[in-house]
């Protein structure tokens, strides 16, 4: 199928795709890697009167690394954060998450922060931000505000972006030196969606954080503190917290059930393999 016709913006400044998008609102979309939007518009399952490309505004493809945190431009491909060196050294789980996202062309192409805005309860990026207490920078004509991941996910396929507005970074903060991390998932075929993920953050006093993705509205975050006894965590508390926190559905490709399922045994897996690099005893 081919999507209904629409109205095209290209905008070549920030400033000028900021005051389109204040101006057509509600009735435009931001088109950035196109790797969501277009399969959408093409099932004709979203049908924006008007599409604004930010591919040619300068300056949103950077990805910044600092003491504290990873930054993330608009315009950053899955692939360059994938890639960046540096950010990997910052924040390994980028890279152990980003490998998970669907096939190296779609990477090539999608961008992290319009996944974030994407907000697909099966995604990984938005579990990664949940995990490292990040934030997402929103702007329109009129200034711009910082939003807690915490706030960002307001439900399935729904971010705090209101319209007018354009994502113009995301920020990864830096977990406590010490600390390992990892992101496993399962998924029908390698680069499909995952039934169930999970990435985990152990910081090495023993205390870790878990978020899971296909199992809830949105990503699911975890903090496992209360199953801590003596620097070692309780496997059965885990498991209790988790299902506590979850609550997934069935579709065609797997039960409520057994996400659930898998819920437990890839909290488990991901905890052993974040463990083991707190305690440098694998490699990334
Ligand atoms: C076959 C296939 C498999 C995939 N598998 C996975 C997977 O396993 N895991 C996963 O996480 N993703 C997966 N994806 C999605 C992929 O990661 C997308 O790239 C991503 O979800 C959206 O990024 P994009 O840059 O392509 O955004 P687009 O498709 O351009 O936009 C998506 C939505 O976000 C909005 N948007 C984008 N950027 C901004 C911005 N800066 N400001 C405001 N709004 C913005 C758009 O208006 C639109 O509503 C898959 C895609 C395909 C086609």
């Amino acid at each position: 199928m081919k999507p209904p016709p629409f109205a095209y913006h290209r905008p070549r400044g920030l400033q000028e795709a900021l005051d389109v998008l204040g101006s057509l609102r509600d009735d435009a979309k931001v088109l950035a890697g196109g790797q969501s939007l277009v399969p959408l518009m093409s099932m004709r399952l979203s049908a924006p009167a008007h599409l604004v490309d930010v591919n040619h505004v300068p300056g949103l493809d950077t990805v910044e690394v600092d003491d504290d945190v990873v930054r993330v431009g608009a315009l950053a491909r899955h692939s360059q954060v994938e890639h960046h060196a540096a950010a990997y050294d910052a924040v390994p789980l980028l890279r152990q998450a980003l490998r998970l996202v669907a096939h190296p062309t779609i990477r090539n192409r999608g961008t992290t922060v319009g996944s974030l805005v994407h907000a697909d309860p099966a995604a990984e990026m938005p579990a990664v931000l949940c995990l490292l207490d990040g934030t997402v920078t929103l702007r329109d004509a009129d200034g711009s505000r910082d939003v807690a991941a915490a706030d960002f996910f307001v439900g399935p396929m729904e971010s705090a972006l209101r319209p007018g507005e354009l994502a113009v970074h995301a920020t990864f903060r830096r977990p406590p030196a010490g600390s390992g991390s990892a992101f496993v998932e399962v998924s029908r075929r390698q680069g499909d969606y995952a039934m169930c993920g999970v990435g985990a953050v152990v910081r090495r006093d023993g205390t870790a954080r878990v978020a899971l993705v296909s199992v809830g509205a949105g990503p699911v975050l975890v903090d496992l503190a209360a199953a801590l006894d003596h620097e070692s965590l309780d496997l059965d508390r885990v498991s209790e917290l988790v299902d506590a926190a979850i609550d997934p559905e069935a579709d065609i490709h797997a039960s409520a059930d057994y996400r659930r399922h898998l819920a437990h045994v890839l909290v488990r897996r991901a905890l052993v393999e974040a463990r083991h690099r707190a305690e440098g005893r694998a490699a990334a």
